[in-house]
């Protein structure tokens, strides 16, 4: 970790804080939770997960707009009608939105749209993405690359760093391993690693990590348990019906549960988890 500058604490208090809104934090006492699909899909269904979300203790929402799938003829997502969709339910809701940002060419659409742009694993060594995030005035959300070491995660952060955007997010989602029972292999070793060497807050995402859901809550549990600063789950009113990433996606029930039950595990590592950052609009959609 050597040429490591920017990303590395000075001392063990070192914690960088990366403010979502005026009233969502991470990276301090109050641990980030963010529930969404994986893709977004269409504009009521993102009101359905918003509006109910929106009452439980989430702080935040995802769902991808440009999705970087493994075959060319899967859905590629809503491109610019789904920020548009995005920004709808922030305005509507309270909630800030995280989206991925696969190309430097989205960047200033996504940035004008959403509140927190996610790199994608395929993308943590895209070092031309990276160098340009440095210079959004918008968190970064930063997935570990699918099969990338704690010192390669750590040097990606350190592009964004270094180009000038002090507002990193890591996001732990699993990393490749040899066994295709689990889509792949959460790393909490990784998660604890991250915390003690560098200052940036910390998400663990076990959608991805697991590609089960009925492994996601207690991943989840784990995550808060071992010191993340947050954890980012999918989920969907009809999760069979997804149209991306429908075996790891919760039920809006088992996300809700799935969020009351942290409420202890927090309390016994000394965090909490802020009321629900969302407001229910008075008039329902039409
Ligand atoms: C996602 O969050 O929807 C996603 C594609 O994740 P990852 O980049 O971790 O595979
Ligand atoms: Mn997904």
């Amino acid at each position: 970790m050597q040429k490591a500058k920017l990303a590395l604490k000075a001392n063990a208090a070192h914690k960088t804080v990366v403010q979502l809104s005026d009233r969502v934090t991470v990276g301090g006492h109050d641990l980030l939770i963010v529930g969404g699909p994986c893709s977004v899909e269409s504009q009521a269904q993102m009101e359905i997960i918003a509006s109910r979300l929106a009452t439980a203790p989430v702080q935040a929402l995802r769902g991808g707009v440009f999705k970087p799938r493994t075959s060319p003829y899967d859905f590629q997502g809503l491109g610019l009608e789904g920020l548009q969709i995005l920004a709808s339910v922030r305005d509507r809701y309270g909630l800030p939105v995280i989206t991925e940002v696969m190309a430097v060419s989205q960047i200033e659409a996504i940035a004008a749209h959403a509140d927190v742009l996610q790199v994608g694993s395929r993308n943590m060594q895209n070092f031309d993405l990276l160098k340009a995030l440095g210079q959004v005035n918008k968190p970064i959300l930063l997935k570990r690359g699918l099969a990338a070491t704690i010192e390669e995660f750590v040097m990606a952060a350190e592009y964004i760093l270094s180009h000038g955007n002090p507002n990193v997010i890591l996001c732990e989602r699993g990393i490749r391993s040899f066994d295709p029972y689990t889509r792949n292999v959460l790393d909490l070793g990784a998660v604890v690693a991250l915390k003690q060497i560098t200052h940036l807050p910390i998400v663990v995402d076990p959608s991805h990590a697991t590609g089960k859901r009925e492994l996601v809550a207690d991943l989840a549990r784990a995550a808060v348990a071992c010191g993340a600063d947050g954890i980012m789950v999918e989920c969907h009113p009809e999760p069979e019906k997804s149209v991306s990433d429908a075996r790891q996606t919760l039920s809006l029930e088992d996300m809700m549960s799935l969020v009351h039950s942290l409420e202890a595990i927090a309390v016994a590592v000394g965090r909490s988890i802020p009321s629900g950052a969302g407001v229910v609009p008075r008039l329902s959609f039409v």
